[in-house]
């Protein structure tokens, strides 16, 4: 998913909306704004569907007014999927005696089942299916005097990845999780201040990035300025290496550095431990582009568009059922078929996940006659999934988890298949020695199994260690 708040600007329901198109990547099922206006008071608007087409009729953004709004768009990765119900669309919005306050999350609550359950039991009547909303009931039973002390004590008692975004009638408020898994940045906009996922929304803003929120940071911010508490014991920060390879825009800046940079750089390491004699390096687009281009550069073999995407479909991976998502790779890719024909092609994705899209796409390109296909992946081999916020599979749908890369290779019927080494992938995003195996310097369960906070649901459940 994706957050976004703007405070100290007029109508800022309009930036909200602004700073939600920039980070639609994160997020295509649904978006919701919540604004306050000091005459109007509390206001929200939750659609389906693109922020573009819900979020810039004029109608709509007039019934937001006022200098503080907030926005989320959603994937589901907790709650109800595929047909996402109106109710489990962000930010969700708690009335409190000392006022009200909306709250959006980017993330996933590793221990939301226990806490809901305890939660009913004590009463607390929830709205929704989605693991954010325990944020709401936690602050509701506080007995802090204020909203953000509320706030502080619920997010202790919640476990897993959250960034969260959130408004009362003159306060913004911005929170990571102690380890940071999930992104959230900082930005000066006019005399108004503003918080987005990524940089990439502070930029169609025309904000200026000022820093990102630290791991295990609250920034408070009203009229008087920012404060900035921290409300979790110190931990080391465990960011998501996969916002690196994938899910972040590539012209975000994560960590300090370019995401499209990395991305490149993932593509030169894999270039050096899996290089092939071929014709022509091509990207699966737009995912695997930046790494087919440092490939490219790395090895020598020019780079071409041998798969066109088709500018009008969304993310194929984002599509919550499976039917969609084996439909969506040809509505969204197809091959160029002239250039293809007789050449040796190295193919660059980002992951490989349930291997629909490598066998997809290795069937288009075989019958657009290419004489060799080698597969190169900029991520080791997906073998776990992700509990923090990221829609993997369970894990018995993920290829890597029950075959070996030659197994890989052979189920997916192309001549050669390799994964960056996680070593590779460190390297590539800017740790020079690779993993540190003794304290990993990012969240990389998903390809280790090394979760930094353990699933305590999940483990209830049966999942296994
Ligand atoms: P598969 O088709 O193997 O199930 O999924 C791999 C494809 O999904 C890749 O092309 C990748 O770009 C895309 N993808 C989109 N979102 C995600 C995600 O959240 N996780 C992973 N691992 N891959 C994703
Ligand atoms: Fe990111 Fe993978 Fe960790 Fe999930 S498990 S937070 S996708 S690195
Ligand atoms: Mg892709």
């Amino acid at each position: 998913c994706g957050v976004f708040g703007v405070i100290g600007v007029a109508d800022a329901a309009n930036f909200v909306a602004l700073g939600m198109h920039a980070l639609q990547h994160r997020g295509q099922e649904a978006g919701g704004i919540v604004a306050h206006d000091p005459v109007e008071g509390f206001n929200s608007a939750r659609r389906f569907g693109y922020v573009r087409d819900n979020f810039t009729k004029a109608s709509l953004m007039e019934t937001l007014p006022g200098p503080i709004g907030i926005g989320h768009v959603r994937y589901s990765t907790a709650g109800s999927k595929g047909n996402t119900a109106i109710r489990d669309v962000q930010p969700f919005f708690g009335e409190f005696s000392m006022g009200g306050c909306a709250i959006a999350h980017n993330g996933n609550i590793t221990n939301a089942a226990a806490l809901r359950r305890e939660l009913i039991e004590r009463g607390s009547i929830f709205q929704s299916s989605s693991d954010s909303e325990c944020i709401i009931h936690l602050m509701a039973r506080s007995i802090q005097k204020n909203i953000p002390e509320r706030m502080k004590d619920a997010l202790r008692r919640v476990e897993g990845a959250f960034s969260v975004v959130a408004m009362t009638r003159t306060k913004l408020i911005g929170v990571r999780d102690p380890l940071g898994v999930r992104p959230l940045v900082l930005g000066r906009v006019g005399e108004g201040w503003a918080l987005s996922s990524e940089t990439c929304g502070l930029d169609i803003i025309g904000a200026e990035f000022i820093r990102e929120i630290d791991p295990g940071e609250m920034v408070v911010i009203d009229a008087k300025g920012i404060e900035s508490f921290r409300p979790f014991e110190q931990r080391k920060s465990r960011f998501c290496i996969f916002e690196h390879v994938y899910f972040s825009r590539p012209d975000s800046i994560l960590g300090g550095r370019s995401v499209y940079e990395t991305r490149r750089q993932i593509g030169v390491e894999l270039a050096k431990e899996a290089p092939v004699e071929a014709d022509l390096v091509c990207p699966v687009p737009d995912s695997g582009t930046p790494a087919a281009i440092g490939y490219s550069q790395e090895s020598g073999i020019p780079y071409a568009m041998g798969i066109i995407r088709n500018q009008y479909m969304g993310r194929t991976f984002i599509e919550p059922t499976e039917q969609i998502r084996n439909m969506g790779v040809r509505l969204k890719l197809n091959v160029n078929r002239g250039l293809i024909k007789g050449k040796r092609i190295i193919l660059v994705d980002d992951s490989v996940v349930r291997g629909t899209t490598s066998m997809k796409i290795k069937e288009m390109i075989l019958d657009a006659g290419a004489a060799e296909v080698h597969f190169r992946i900029a991520s080791p081999p997906t073998a776990w999934p992700c509990f923090y916020g990221v829609d993997t599979p369970e894990k018995e749908k993920l290829l890597a988890s029950t075959m070996t890369e030659d197994e890989m290779r052979d189920f997916i019927g192309v001549d050669s298949l390799k994964f960056i080494s996680l070593d590779g992938l460190y390297r590539a995003a800017g740790e020079a020695k690779g993993r540190d195996n003794a304290s990993p310097q990012y969240c990389d369960a998903c390809f280790s199994g090394d979760y930094p906070v353990a699933p305590s649901d999940q483990l209830e459940k049966g999942f296994q260690l």
